[in-house]
């Protein structure tokens, strides 16, 4: 079997897990990469090809999926959009579909194996264990951030994670991490990034409070190996503020680069808060800026800006929360745009909606320094989303 992965700006870290995971094993497959529809379409008809894919690209594979579907490759998707709407991937043209986790269905798919149900593999109902797949291919020296954690035990109305990735977190093992990280160093990678729903709840019992003891083992034993920049609690994930604690920071900060952590609070309205199910309050947030700037970490908090169904009043307290944190915990502010990902129970708003007010506000925070993040242009991928959201 010949399979080619569709790569995008998005979908890097989708498509290294899954060739980690085909080339973990003895199997009878080529793997290909192609980064464009041209260079697909240089393949002989019959081969498989991969797409994983959010919501926001659903037009762009759309018109893809067309094109190849006349020229009878096999096409396969899986990903975010994939997986909250199956259905509907397949009727632009897919054979088959690969819902949640991907890893051990990809496989059962190149061995010939039938889906779980019609046309369906389903990684929802069957979720891997993380130490089961390498997080990274050492072989092709496809490198990406450790997957520490999968899943997620909250439930906030604008994220899709619970879902596609399941509401029990699974940790990968510190030795896991340990030898994939020393054979990396191997080949010359010194650096360790990760990706987590919270960091700073590895290895914990509830995904929220610190287990001090793991988190110290796993940042030790990568500086035992080799590696020289660790950065934890920051970029590409982030931190729940309830994590925040000065043991936590005090133990990192002995061994990780990063002196800004990303924490997410996502707006500075109760009211909003509340309706997003965020699972925490204003004063938790506070207190967590509170702790990381007295340790010394410039604390990087994530807000969603346009909630639809915010009132004026709504947006007038979270600018007045987002000026506080700035003034008295020198806070950045990575800002977004509330898109309505499908399947998420705040989808049935519509696309975020940004006021001439917050043009104002957001465009002197970027101006000075104080602010950064892709919201300008995620109203635009909100709009799109929004189409196939309804
Ligand atoms: S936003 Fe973060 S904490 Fe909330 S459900 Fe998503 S991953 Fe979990």
């Amino acid at each position: 079997m010949k399979i080619v992965f569709r790569k995008t700006k998005t979908n890097y870290y989708s498509i290294v897990s899954l060739i980690s995971a085909i080339d973990s094993r003895k199997l009878d497959v080529d793997v290909y990469i192609e980064s464009s529809l041209e260079e697909i379409l240089k393949y002989p008809e019959g081969v498989v090809v991969a797409y994983s894919f959010m919501s926001f690209d659903y037009e762009r594979v759309k018109k893809e999926v067309k094109i190849l579907k006349e020229k009878n490759y096999t096409l396969i998707a899986g990903g975010p959009h994939p997986t909250a709407d199956p259905e509907g991937v397949l009727s632009m043209g897919f054979d088959y579909v690969f819902m949640g986790d991907g890893e051990e269905n990809i496989i059962k798919f190149i061995e010939g194996f039938p889906p779980d149900s019609g046309k369906i593999y389903d990684g929802i109902k069957n979720r891997v264990s993380l130490d089961h797949y390498p997080p990274f291919d050492v072989q092709r020296e496809m490198f990406m951030p450790v997957e520490i954690a999968r899943g997620c035990p909250f439930t906030c109305g604008y994220c899709f994670t619970p879902y596609l990735a399941g509401r029990k977190v699974r940790y990968r093992s510190i030795e896991s991490i340990i030898h994939y990280a020393a054979l990396g160093v191997k080949k010359g990678r010194r650096i360790a990034r990760f990706i987590a729903s919270n960091s700073f709840g590895y290895m914990s019992k509830d995904g929220i409070t610190p287990n001090i003891e793991a988190i110290e083992r796993l940042l030790y034993g990568l500086k035992k190996i080799g590696i020289e920049d660790i950065f934890f609690g920051t970029f590409p994930s982030d931190v729940r503020p309830e994590s925040v604690t000065h043991e936590v920071l005090r133990t990192i900060k002995k061994y990780v680069k990063n002196r800004s952590i990303i924490i997410g609070a996502q707006t500075g309205s109760k009211r909003v808060l509340k309706i997003i199910n965020r699972g925490h309050d204003l004063e938790t947030v506070e207190k967590a800026l509170e702790v990381a700037a007295l340790e010394g970490f410039t604390p990087h908090v994530d807000f969603i800006f346009g909630f639809p169904f915010e009132t004026k009043e709504d947006i007038q307290e979270t600018f007045e929360f987002v000026e506080k944190i700035i003034k008295k915990y020198k806070a950045k502010i990575h800002a977004h745009t509330f898109m309505p990902l499908p399947k998420t129970p705040l989808a049935k708003y519509g696309a975020g909606v940004l006021t001439r007010k917050h043009y104002k506000f957001l465009g002197k925070l970027s101006s000075s320094g104080y602010m950064d993040g892709y919201w300008h242009k995620q109203q635009d991928l909100a709009r799109t989303v929004e189409k196939i959201s309804k």
